[in-house]
């Protein structure tokens, strides 16, 4: 079983793709890892976002630590949301992607782009989404946690900036499948979401 789970940034789609990845014994690839890991080779080389050509040197991850905490800073979230409009740069993680998804057994998978480009055959879909102030809101607090200094008024900026970016691009832009379930995780805690995810999942795969 595939399952693909898509949504704009800090809308908990990854906490949820985590809790279904535990709660059906599958594996887990958080995809916007690998173009943070593509950003963060660049800003370490000194190379510049805005080249296409230099984006695509920086997906060779021989040297990558996926566990480096730099990846989840605002700085690699940032630049990851511009090289990821790069038709090359996604040409270049798309066959990771695909193997992860169709590995023996199945995979739950977390992105922008899961359930319409890289698993458009998969089992059961999600978008995953909240209003821009709620995500805002989560992710501040969660920088603050790291103990980084920010104003929520700019996470929001960026939030939408981020937003904008990701479903205005070209290729394989956010939105959602036409086959993905929505859900809105605004009003919702934690634990209520996964246990409407779970629902969601299981609806597709009853008989
Ligand atoms: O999900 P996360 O915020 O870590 O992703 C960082 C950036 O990577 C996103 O803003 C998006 O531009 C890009 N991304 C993508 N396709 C994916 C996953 C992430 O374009 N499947």
């Amino acid at each position: 079983m595939i399952v693909a789970v898509d949504g704009p940034a800090a809308s908990g789609k990854g906490t949820i793709a985590r809790a279904l990845a535990r709660h059906y014994g599958l594996p887990h690839l958080d995809t916007g890892l690998l173009y943070r890991a593509v950003a963060l080779n660049l800003l370490r080389w000194g190379g510049d976002p805005g080249d296409e050509r230099q984006a695509l040197k920086a997906c060779d991850f021989s040297q990558t630590d996926f566990a480096d905490p730099e990846l989840k800073s605002e700085a690699a979230g940032g630049i990851a949301s511009r090289i990821s409009a790069y038709p090359a740069v996604r040409a270049a993680l798309i066959k990771r992607q695909r193997d992860f998804a169709e590995q023996p057994g199945g995979a739950v998978l977390d992105g922008r782009d899961i359930g319409t480009v890289i698993a458009p055959d998969a089992t059961a879909k999600l978008f995953v989404t909240a209003r821009p102030e709620i995500r805002a809101e989560r992710r501040f607090a969660e920088l603050k946690r790291m103990g980084l200094a920010v104003h929520i008024e700019d996470v929001l900026l960026d939030i939408r900036a981020r937003d904008e970016r990701d479903s205005s691009r070209a290729m394989a832009p956010l939105v959602q499948a036409e086959d993905a379930v929505l859900l809105d995780t605004s009003e919702l805690g934690v634990d209520a979401a996964i246990a409407q995810a779970i629902a969601a999942v299981d609806a597709r795969t009853s008989p």
